[in-house]
């Protein structure tokens, strides 16, 4: 396998949008489409909505271009995109680049209802980015069986609730049980006591996935009953340790797949939360916050050089520009998986009736790429 190093100066960053068919409700109240997708141009348009709480004056029509736009809308479409689709655009080559030992990582990102479960995890009959990476890993794993390496998998899901971890492979405890978050020399940023299940085939993950689904924190809003407040965190790890028979040592590459589906992007005051939904949201906000500006600095070229440069800069104690990881408990745990030669890919998921909360989300993934 040739070994292909993501580019160096930036261009680690891929950003997609996708928009999701209607639901039943905008079906109901015969919701106008706000979204139009150019295939050709992967131009992105939000259109204002006819009526709106605001005079027509103060919104306006605007586009954006990303990597790829999936247009999910209409099925009868011929650039429907599938899910298939999603993963065939960047899924597989994050795997190749997980094989030549590189870390990845995924993030869905957008308001409640967008989309983003559809797309990381999906349904039995539609499977989503996670279960199609994971069967997508082991299915090489067999073709690259040569007898030399051996490959083991880990899988590990957590979720980050109001700046806290919490283990979905163990069962809920009253009251919950937090875990704590580490740093160490050898081990980098980790979560303690995070369960680490060694997996071997794909029916072992996806006994886990389910297990960890079900653990999934999720309380009720105003806006959506079963909607997510928390960010989960799916890993898979991958260690090959290869075996040279002539000089009779091994050599070891490990690549961590982070796969996120973030929590639901909407402004608490949205909601009319309160109290205890209050704080969430301003911990919610301040995280992606904290990401969006996190892939920001990676995506830019510029500031990657002045991060490598980093370690001079601060010897000779000029004002450098540092990467706010710390600033927030999932940046932070990231880390390894966010700078260096890793590779980010977000998928902002909107839905096609929402103005300002469409406009948000595209203007949140606008300023990653
Ligand atoms: P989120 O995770 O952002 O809260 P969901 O993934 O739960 O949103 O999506 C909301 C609803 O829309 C679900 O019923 C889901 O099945 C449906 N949905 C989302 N995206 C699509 C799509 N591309 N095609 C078909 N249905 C979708």
């Amino acid at each position: 396998r040739p070994f292909t190093p993501p580019d160096a100066e930036g261009g680690n960053v891929k950003v997609v949008v996708r928009v999701r068919k209607f639901v039943r409700r905008e079906l109901d109240q015969q919701s106008p489409c706000l979204v139009q997708m150019n295939p050709h141009t992967q131009q992105t348009t939000l259109h204002p909505p006819e009526e709106s709480r605001y005079s027509r004056k103060q919104l306006e029509e605007k586009s954006f271009a990303f990597d790829k736009s999936f247009w999910s809308h209409d099925e009868k479409d011929v650039h429907y995109a599938q899910q298939h689709d999603i993963y065939a655009s960047f899924g597989e080559e994050f795997l190749d680049h997980n094989f030549d030992g590189y870390h990845t990582c995924i993030f869905a990102y957008g308001q409640t209802g967008s989309g983003k479960s559809y797309t990381m995890m999906g349904t039995p009959d539609q499977p989503g980015l996670i279960p199609r990476t994971c069967r997508g890993l082991f299915e090489r794993i067999e073709e690259e069986q040569n007898g030399s390496i051996t490959y083991n998998v880990h899988v590990s899901y957590f979720e980050i609730y109001n700046e806290h971890v919490k283990d979905l492979l163990t069962p809920r405890t009253t009251p919950p049980t937090y875990l704590k978050i580490r740093e160490s020399k050898s081990d980098g940023v980790y979560v303690q006591n995070l369960i680490d299940e060694p997996v071997k085939c794909y029916e072992d993950i996806e006994r886990l996935m389910k297990m960890g689904d079900l653990n999934r924190t999720t309380a009720s809003t105003k806006m959506n009953d079963t909607s997510s407040r928390s960010h989960a965190v799916f890993t898979l790890t991958l260690k090959q340790i290869q075996h040279d028979i002539a000089t009779d040592s091994t050599i070891e590459r490990l690549a961590r797949m982070r796969l996120v589906d973030l929590a639901g992007s909407e402004r608490a005051n949205r909601t009319e939360a309160t109290g205890r939904r209050l704080r969430e949201g301003g911990n919610i906000n301040q995280s992606l916050t904290t990401l969006g500006r996190v892939i920001a600095a990676l995506a830019d070229p510029k500031r990657q050089k002045t991060l490598r440069m980093n370690g001079l800069q601060n010897q000779s104690k000029r004002r450098v520009e540092v990467v706010p990881y710390r600033d927030s408990v999932l940046t932070w745990l990231l880390k390894d998986s966010l700078g260096g030669n890793s590779k980010t890919a977000m998928v902002a998921c909107i839905s096609p009736t929402d103005y300002e909360e469409t406009l948000s989300t595209l203007r949140y993934a606008d300023q990653a790429k």
